[in-house]
């Protein structure tokens, strides 16, 4: 059953780029490829699909978004007109962008849903961020007051998906793109306090210094559990007893892995199968490797590397997305590049996204892939693979699309 689930990776540990002709496959020819030439593939084949997503998404919403979420819907697509914005400074994105943003605006209002990837605030920060792009002053300020309206219902989870941790993700990217303090470190500071407090009551009696629920589960990975609530906690300028719980609970998890190296997906789990963002050693990885760089602690960085060599052998998922598929598996490559600058992870993130560019289409249509439940979505579909792509023109600056800012 578990090996259905990926390919056994089978391509070189390296190879050289090199001008040369070479003899092999055309997968192998890619990875050859001097890396100027294989950006100018990933872009123009980011350009193709955010091309084809755009058409796929007007016309299944039109001006009334059935699905307004980043996570699956149209607010996935805006993000990566956005992201295409960014990295081709096309003013034409930015304004299909704050188009789609309108249209999710209008679809999100009455949600109770809180966070970045499956509620309004994704929309509300987007949508002020793109206005201050536009330079479109009143928009922005619109979209920033939509945002703080914004109320935690009552007996919200804490995790990634739809709870505080989304939520907060959100405030750091508008601090980070509309400016500092645009929502202030007191508001931060009141929704982390609620968020140490249920961690440290449900943690009482047990080894980790915190621990959450999500429909009564108590998940690790990053989109319900502490590897996303961790993860997002580390932003923060944290005082010294909250930099004790971050880090106890990061040492817990790393103690209590799987003997393969994997994360279990909740806690108690015995079932060694999952390497995905959402749940398993992908979404630890990057924890870890922030962990390494906010507390320049070598002991995360040896697990997070150990953690990539789970990815690289069984990370090379039968599906595209970003979620639980080999484009969200490949910005952990990406993220230990940027931490040790070893070629070896830029190597391998260029492998998981060449097997992407030179096989998915073809896998997918004889049935051997999986296109995704929402196959034009950025989490789950080929907009996550387009993101990918996108990021590949220039590794440094890569970051894992509403999670690593
Ligand atoms: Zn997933």
């Amino acid at each position: 059953m578990a090996e259905n689930r990926y390919f056994r990776n089978d391509m070189p540990r390296f190879v050289a780029e090199t001008e040369e002709a070479i003899n092999g496959d055309s997968l192998l020819k890619l990875l050859a490829l001097p890396y100027d030439k294989t950006k100018e593939k990933f872009l123009r084949a980011a350009l193709d699909l955010k091309e084809a997503i755009v058409k796929e998404t007007v016309n299944y919403t039109g001006r009334r978004a059935k699905d307004f979420t980043l996570y699956t819907g149209a607010l996935g697509t805006a993000f990566l007109l956005f992201k295409s914005y960014q990295v081709t400074r096309n003013e034409n994105d930015l304004k299909l962008c704050a188009d789609m943003v309108d249209v999710c605006e209008s679809a999100s209002r009455g949600s109770d849903l809180v966070t970045f990837i499956c509620g309004r605030a994704g929309v509300c920060a987007l949508g002020a961020v793109v206005a201050k792009h536009c330079e479109d002053q009143k928009l922005m300020d619109l979209y920033l007051s939509l945002f703080k309206e914004i109320q935690m219902p009552y007996g919200v989870p804490n995790e990634l998906l739809y709870g505080r941790a989304g939520y907060l993700w959100a405030c750091y990217f508008l601090n980070k793109y509309v400016g500092n303090e645009t929502i202030t470190s007191k508001h931060i500071g009141a929704t982390v306090k609620n968020m140490l407090k249920e961690g440290g009551q449900l943690a009482k009696g047990g080894n980790c210094p915190l621990m959450y629920e999500w429909h009564g589960k108590r998940y690790w990975g990053a989109a319900h559990g502490l590897a996303g609530i961790m993860h997002v906690l580390m932003d923060l300028q944290m005082k010294p007893e909250e930099q004790d719980y971050v880090q106890g609970t990061l040492c817990y998890m790393i103690q209590n892995r799987f003997p393969s190296g994997n994360y279990p997906s909740s806690e108690g789990s015995r079932e060694d199968r999952l390497v995905h963002w959402c749940h398993g050693a992908p979404g630890v990885a990057l924890t870890l490797a922030k962990a390494a760089q906010v507390f320049g602690d070598e002991g995360y960085l040896k697990a997070a590397i150990e953690a990539g060599e789970v990815i690289w052998n069984r990370g090379l998922l039968k599906r595209v997305g970003i979620c639980h598929g080999i484009s969200g598996n490949t910005y952990v490559f990406l993220s230990l590049y940027r931490l040790t600058r070893d070629v070896k992870y830029l190597y391998r993130a260029k492998a998981f996204a060449c097997f992407l560019l030179d096989k998915a289409e073809s896998l997918i249509s004889k049935g051997i892939m999986h296109g995704g439940d929402h196959p034009h979505s950025l989490f789950e579909g080929y907009g996550g693979m387009a993101y990918l792509f996108f990021d590949m023109v220039d590794p440094l600056q890569a970051r894992f699309p509403a999670y690593e800012l």
